[in-house]
């Protein structure tokens, strides 16, 4: 046991693990899928509209609409939310790309803002020198499942008279001040992607609000802008979510808040087991994160990646170019150095694996491996 060849041996630990999870819920989910198979129902309808309930009774929303991607959810959003071509969205450069890309999919610029060094998330102090007579809207993003501050960010938003949308993409289940993230701007974005804390078997999304007006819009969007079956009330488009999905997410959702528990739990022991080792993700007094990721920090990233790999240990880095650096987005004209937080964090976050059905032992290989490096 204590020769290093019998630790390489040992099985390697995924940064995620669907099918560990799949075994756990088989019978739920073969019974689900089944049911879906025989009504013949395979887009909207009744198994999505039931999911869209008990989500948005999950996220403590009034309404739901379920969508094709997260990324359909945060277009759509944008949309209902009334932004247009020319129109600005102020958000984070330290994001999944999706984020920006819903913003140009409604015709409208991204203008960036740095991060918190701490959060990671939008800094509301910085949202003031980013307000143009253009500005329609605040695109928050709750990165890793943290929460972003959002006392701060709807004040300003108030303040501004610009709507604030969540891309809770990361974030299902999260809570600040005892609200769960989604429920508190004015539309709350959700991807089900499979590696998600709630993840589908393929693509889906929801987005989630109290205002009867936004779903209603957003459920018009996604289904070619229809009203009857064929009169089109305005252009729309084909975001519609699988009734497949819809099955499975109903699912899973019984079991997400166990989950997240178990997320939390992970979150504590790698805090415990790490300090004074290296820089670990802290909680702020108002928020419980959903640990969609657990990052650690240090400038020594990509030594630590491969003695890692090296040691059995699967890693990923969340995200390594900010959006203001994507060549993508290189027409938005932003320098390397304009956002010192967001590029830092770039160059030192180090994902651990974190996922639901990790055991103890796993957990506790993974910090004395970090350990042992440093
Ligand atoms: C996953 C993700 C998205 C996009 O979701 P898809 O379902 O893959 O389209 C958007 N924003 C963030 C922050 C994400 O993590």
């Amino acid at each position: 046991m204590t020769n290093t060849l019998k630790k390489r041996r040992a099985p390697k630990i995924p940064l995620m693990d669907l099918d560990a999870q799949y075994r756990a819920i088989q019978p739920e989910i073969d019974e689900a899928i089944q049911r879906v198979i025989k009504s013949s129902g395979f887009i909207l309808g009744k198994e999505v509209e039931a999911f869209e309930h008990e989500f948005a009774a999950f996220v403590g929303s009034k309404h739901g609409v379920g969508v094709s991607s997260g990324t359909a959810a945060l277009h759509l959003a944008l949309l209902a939310c009334g932004v247009r071509p020319g129109d600005e969205v102020i958000t984070t450069p330290l994001t999944f790309i999706a984020t920006a890309e819903a913003v140009r999919h409604a015709g409208a610029l991204p203008v960036f803002v740095d991060v918190e060094q701490d959060s990671l998330c939008l800094d509301p102090s910085l949202i003031a020198s980013a307000v143009t007579p253009r500005t329609k809207a605040i695109l928050v993003v709750h990165l890793h499942g943290n929460p972003a501050a959002m006392d701060a960010i709807l004040e300003a938003g108030g303040r501004y008279g610009l709507t604030v949308i969540e891309d809770a993409a990361q974030a299902h289940g999260a809570e600040y001040r005892g609200r769960r993230a989604g429920s508190l701007g004015a539309a709350g974005c959700f991807s089900f992607f499979p590696g998600k804390n709630l993840g589908a078997y393929g693509d889906a999304g929801a987005v989630v609000s109290n205002d009867r007006t936004i779903t209603d819009t957003v459920g018009r969007l996604r289904d070619h802008g229809r009203r009857g079956k064929y009169e089109h009330e305005v252009e729309g488009f084909n975001h519609r979510m699988d009734a497949i999905q819809a099955a499975v997410l109903r699912v899973k959702l019984r079991h997400l808040e166990k989950w997240n528990r178990r997320r939390r739990e992970i979150a504590a022991r790698y805090r415990n087991g790490l300090r004074g080792v290296v820089a670990c993700p802290q909680e702020r007094r108002e928020t419980v994160p959903a640990y969609h990721v657990f990052a650690v920090r240090t400038p020594r990233r990509e030594e630590l990646r491969a003695y890692l790999a090296d040691q059995g240990v699967e890693t990923g880095i969340h995200y390594p170019i900010p959006l203001h650096l994507q060549p993508a987005l290189r027409f938005l004209k932003y320098e390397a150095g304009r956002f010192p937080a967001a590029e830092q964090a770039a160059q030192q976050l180090l994902s651990l694996p974190i996922h639901p059905d990790m055991t103890d032992e796993q957990v506790d290989r993974v910090i004395d491996r970090v350990r042992a490096f440093f």
